[in-house]
């Protein structure tokens, strides 16, 4: 057997491979380029060009682009009214801006645990968490695999809750057959780097709804309107006013024509995902040490992230040895995520360790591997190889 990188041997590649990457090609570049030489950088027609594009993409009536995905959310929380008081149920499994939104609101985040198959929010323990102070849920699709929306929904008809889906690894993933962005009454995704499509730093939110549409627009500049029709007064043509504490949270047309140029691309950029999500499940199924991902019979994921889970009674050291065993074999493993009210300024606000079983036991055994579209077969191959080696050297 080859001798491991972390004690000396050859490393699988002599290049790291990260876990995830953009894809920008020539034509990404010239579309921001002819923006740059053009006279709108700022609030010009490439943003609505890219709302509508989304939108259209997503089946959603409306799209509202902001600076980042955390915004984004922020902006949800607001146009769902959260305030002082409110208690909003969160997935535990996900980034922390899911939940720092409900406090940049005042809200007071709950987290419900998750369902240990698909990772998502478990919507048989959301109902035990509603009080009379819970306002909305967020859930989020773990790694592009959608929530079981209908479910969901039926649960926020019942106590009359919003619903803010989190999609920001679910751009193009499916429920249903149909895509997520229309079902909640407001969906964010986010365009980070490693995110589906990106503009470097962006987010949206798509709706249905054109009351929280327009709450929206609002917020996204200031709080600042110039629309007649709601004004309090008019002093001329000139007159705007500020209705809301809103943000500067707007996207620039350059980002957003990167935008428009990668939503050309997006199933491509899917296909080849599933492709290599397909090509680790095939290499992995005989391995069984590691639990590989589940996929509900409703969802059609467009793979943000590969997360497989070690068996630690069936190996000899736990996920950290093997994950630094991985990293120096030159493998760009990464961990999402430490469930979020285990950071210290959650247990700070008083949340306790214990609080969702589920989310931290998997947390303790996961592993993300490289997954973007423009990772070669070889790559792919490297990092079977990689996680094949290390496995065979800790199996019990
Ligand atoms: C990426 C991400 C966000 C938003 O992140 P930004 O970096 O602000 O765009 C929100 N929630 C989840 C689950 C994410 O992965």
């Amino acid at each position: 057997m080859d001798k491991l990188a972390i004690f000396g041997g050859k490393p699988i590649r002599d290049t790291y491979l990260s876990y995830g990457k953009q894809t920008v090609d020539e034509s990404d570049i010239q579309a921001v380029v002819d923006v740059l030489k053009g006279d709108y950088l700022t609030t010009g027609p490439f943003v609505k060009e890219f709302e509508n594009k989304v939108a259209s993409y997503v089946g959603a009536k409306y799209a509202v682009a902001v600076s980042n995905g955390t915004a984004a959310l922020h902006m949800a929380c607001f146009a769902a009214g959260i305030k002082d008081g409110d208690e909003v149920i969160v997935s535990p499994m996900t980034f922390a801006a899911s939940s720092n939104a409900v406090l940049y609101c005042g809200g007071t985040p709950v987290f419900a645990d998750i369902d240990p198959m698909t990772y998502n929010i478990d919507p048989d323990g959301i109902e035990a968490k509603i009080t009379n102070k819970t306002k909305a849920i967020i859930p989020v699709d773990f790694s592009g695999q959608s929530v079981d929306m209908d479910r969901i929904k039926e649960i926020a008809d019942k106590y009359n809750l919003i619903i803010i889906e989190d999609a920001a690894h679910a751009l193009g993933s499916e429920y249903k057959g149909t895509k997520v962005g229309s079902k909640a009454d407001m969906v964010e995704f986010s365009f980070h780097p490693v995110k589906l499509i990106t503009t470097g730093e962006g987010g949206i939110v798509t709706t249905n709804s054109e009351k929280l549409y327009k709450k929206m627009m609002i917020f996204r500049s200031h709080g600042i309107t110039r629309e007649k029709e709601i004004l309090n007064e008019n002093h001329g043509p000139w007159y705007y006013e500020q209705q809301y504490l809103g943000y500067n949270y707007r996207l620039t047309d350059f980002q957003s024509a990167l935008g428009t140029s990668q939503m050309n691309k997006i199933e491509d950029f899917i296909s080849r995902r599933r492709e290599i999500v397909k090509l680790y499940n095939d290499s992995f199924k005989d391995l069984k040490e590691i639990v590989t991902p589940f996929e509900a019979e409703y969802s059609n994921s467009g793979w943000h992230i590969y997360v497989i889970k070690i068996k630690p009674e069936l190996l000899t050291v736990t996920r950290k040895e093997i994950f630094e065993a991985l990293q120096a074999e030159n493998i760009g493993v990464n961990v999402h995520y430490l469930p979020v009210y285990l950071h210290p300024y959650y247990r700070n606000l008083g949340y306790e360790k214990g609080l969702c079983p589920n989310a931290e036991e998997l947390y303790k055994n996961m592993i993300t591997l490289p997954l973007f579209p423009s990772m070669s077969d070889k790559d792919v191959n490297d990092v079977v190889t990689a996680v094949k080696k290390v496995i065979d050297y800790y199996r019990k």
